[in-house]
């Protein structure tokens, strides 16, 4: 049996976070694997810099602004899509945030922005899309979670959360599997990005030397980079991948990253 879906028109992508980092190389390569893509981000002018790599190299993209962990923004943002680019049917909930801090100085504060941003935005994210892939009969959804979920010190919130996406990807490939929807998570080790370079900087490390050690720890002896997770995701959302549904990918250069 093959999978059915719209191969008359070109499919829609979201992603979120798309403006820098592992985002932007996502929004890229499925650009190159012929999505039209929405690259969501916090602030409409930071997508620009993706939706102009996209369209340089001849795609199609549209930048939208909307914070992930808000619902009227998500709502807006989502019907923008639809109605500028077309239904999306692949979403990869991307945005993340870290508040680092070990548990006895973790603030209240620190704790509620980051499940804001991991669990509440891929919730209103994929809840918002979900009837988009639903009504087309396909669609793939791919969540970023992290080796943190393993727990790692002085992350007691991103470690939770990063935890929670890949019990929300379980759920998700359960409800969704008999609409043609299929749920994957992705879990990153070490990647170089900003993200990774201000945590560097906040232990008063040098990068160069953050990476090198970094990478020494890893089985492959070598940091990630963004291509190493938006390739995953571009095999994940692919149509030969239709069997995989509910699981965690750990792309971190060996067991943990
Ligand atoms: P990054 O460079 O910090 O990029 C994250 C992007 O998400 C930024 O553009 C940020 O915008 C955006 N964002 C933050 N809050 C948002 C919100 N509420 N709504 C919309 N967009 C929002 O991070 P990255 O390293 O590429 O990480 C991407 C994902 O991979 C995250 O989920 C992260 O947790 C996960 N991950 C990363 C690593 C790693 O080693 N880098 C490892 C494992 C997992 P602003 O710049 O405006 O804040």
């Amino acid at each position: 049996m093959t999978e059915s879906g719209p191969t008359d028109q070109q499919r829609v992508a979201i992603v979120t976070g798309g403006a820098r980092g592992i985002g932007a190389a996502t929004a890229q390569r499925l650009a190159e694997d012929g999505f039209a893509v929405a690259v969501v981000d916090l602030d409409e002018s930071s997508t620009a810099a993706t939706v102009q790599a996209i369209e340089a190299a001849g795609g199609r993209a549209l930048g939208v602004g909307a914070d992930v962990g808000d619902a009227d923004q998500v709502q807006a943002a989502v019907e923008r899509v639809a109605t500028e680019l077309g239904p999306p049917l692949v979403l990869v909930n991307n945005a993340g945030v870290t508040r680092d801090n070990l548990l006895f100085k973790m603030t209240d504060a620190d704790w509620d922005m980051v499940m804001h941003v991991h669990l509440r935005g891929s919730f209103l994210m994929t809840r918002a899309v979900q009837q988009h892939m639903v009504k087309a009969g396909w669609g793939r959804v791919v969540n970023l979670s992290s080796t943190s979920a393993l727990g790692n010190r002085g992350q007691a919130n991103y470690a939770t959360a990063k935890a929670g996406l890949q019990g929300f990807t379980k759920t998700l490939a359960l409800e969704l599997g008999k609409f043609g929807v299929t749920a994957n998570a992705i879990a990153p080790g070490f990647i170089q990005t900003e993200m990774t370079k201000a945590t560097a900087e906040r232990i008063g490390r040098n990068w160069e030397e953050y990476v090198a050690e970094r990478a020494a720890a890893i089985p492959v002896q070598r940091g990630g980079v963004p291509a190493d997770i938006a390739h995953t995701v571009s095999f994940l959302v692919s149509e030969g991948a239709g069997f995989i549904s509910g699981q965690v990918v750990y792309v971190a250069g060996g067991p943990r990253g």
